[in-house]
């Protein structure tokens, strides 16, 4: 077992989809990427702000979850970021109503000492300058470094971020956010230019279409798996990479390979996501249902071919 950090949002995330309407509930990058780590490797270490209006039982339950949260301040007087989106009938794009950054406006991250022999770091996404200040407080270069982020920090701190992206192994954005970064519309000339950039590996998160893996050499596809009913997208990128994760932290393998096995965990941490409302599903998976849900991945994509003229 290896050592995850994360930093990320615990947020309040105010959800829309076609099934149904949330008030004020408890979500954010970090709080999906520990839940769905945990199944995996523990403890989690978490960096994150939040204020005092965020309930003590909602941290509890991270630490529940074999999150260490002494990387969590709590800012007193002040609100917590804030999150409200819609998702469109397809429930593959959904429009951001509201982002109010609130205690994320000046969060200045102080990694706890125990948190700095760190193996694995999953850069949740975050204000691309909080991400770089949290690899600038690792003295030794983790064994891999993973980052999140998405279209709302391109538009606002692009340069902020391509020097983020420069210092990375793998980075997880979604198709539209693939070419927004490289200017590029076909995904394979975008990974070509992202590579460029700075990371190694690329995944192209493509909603109920699946996930890519780019190298530089190679790219693999894992299916996403075709569920009867899809209540809330809201974490299923947050929820792929901490599975994504906790699953190369098992395991202790960070070659192309074994990095295959782990989109196929972090599509089946995404699938259960996806079934309920915020991070309801995650509370308590087992690991039979966990094994199981990757059992009909591998049945989903598997065939017998015999090429005759091979
Ligand atoms: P995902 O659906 O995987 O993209 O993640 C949704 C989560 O990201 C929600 O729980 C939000 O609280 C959080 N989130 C939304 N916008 C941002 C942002 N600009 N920065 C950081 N986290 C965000």
């Amino acid at each position: 077992m290896s050592s995850i950090l994360t930093v990320g949002t615990v947020a309040f995330d105010a959800i829309e989809t076609p099934f149904g309407k949330t008030d004020r509930i408890v979500g954010g990058a970090a709080t999906y990427i520990s839940l769905a780590a945990s199944y995996f490797s523990k403890p989690i270490n978490v960096v994150s702000v939040v204020g005092d209006d965020f309930p003590q039982e909602a941290l509890d339950n991270l630490v529940h979850h074999g999150a260490d949260i002494s990387g969590i301040q709590v800012k007193k007087g002040e609100k917590t970021f804030f999150w409200s989106g819609k998702y469109h009938n397809d429930m593959n794009t959904r429009d951001t109503l509201a982002t109010e950054l609130n205690v994320l406006a000046d969060f200045n991250p102080v990694l706890p000492e125990a948190y700095k022999a760190c193996d694995f770091l999953m850069l949740g996404n975050l204000t691309p300058a909080v991400q770089q200040s949290v690899m600038d407080q690792i003295p030794v270069r983790p064994k891999l470094v993973v980052m999140d982020t998405m279209n709302f920090w391109m538009d606002i701190a692009m340069d902020e971020l391509k020097a983020a992206i420069a210092r990375i192994d793998v980075l997880t954005i979604n198709d539209a956010e693939a070419r927004q970064l490289s200017g590029e519309y076909s995904l394979v000339k975008a990974a070509q230019k992202i590579l460029t950039m700075g990371p190694k590996y690329l995944v192209v998160k493509k909603g109920e279409h699946g996930a890519l893996l780019f190298n530089k050499e190679s790219v693999f596809f894992a299916p996403a798996l075709p569920l009867e009913e899809v209540f809330d997208p809201t974490g299923a990128g947050d929820s792929f990479a901490g599975g994504f994760i906790g699953y190369l932290a098992s395991t202790r393998d960070v070659s192309f390979e074994n990095m295959k096995r782990a989109i196929i965990f972090g599509s089946a941490m995404a699938s259960f996501c996806v079934e309920k409302f915020g991070t309801e599903r995650l509370q308590n998976l087992t690991h039979k249902e966990i094994d199981e849900r990757v059992q009909d991945f591998i049945d989903l994509v598997q065939f017998d071919i015999s090429l005759v003229n091979n």
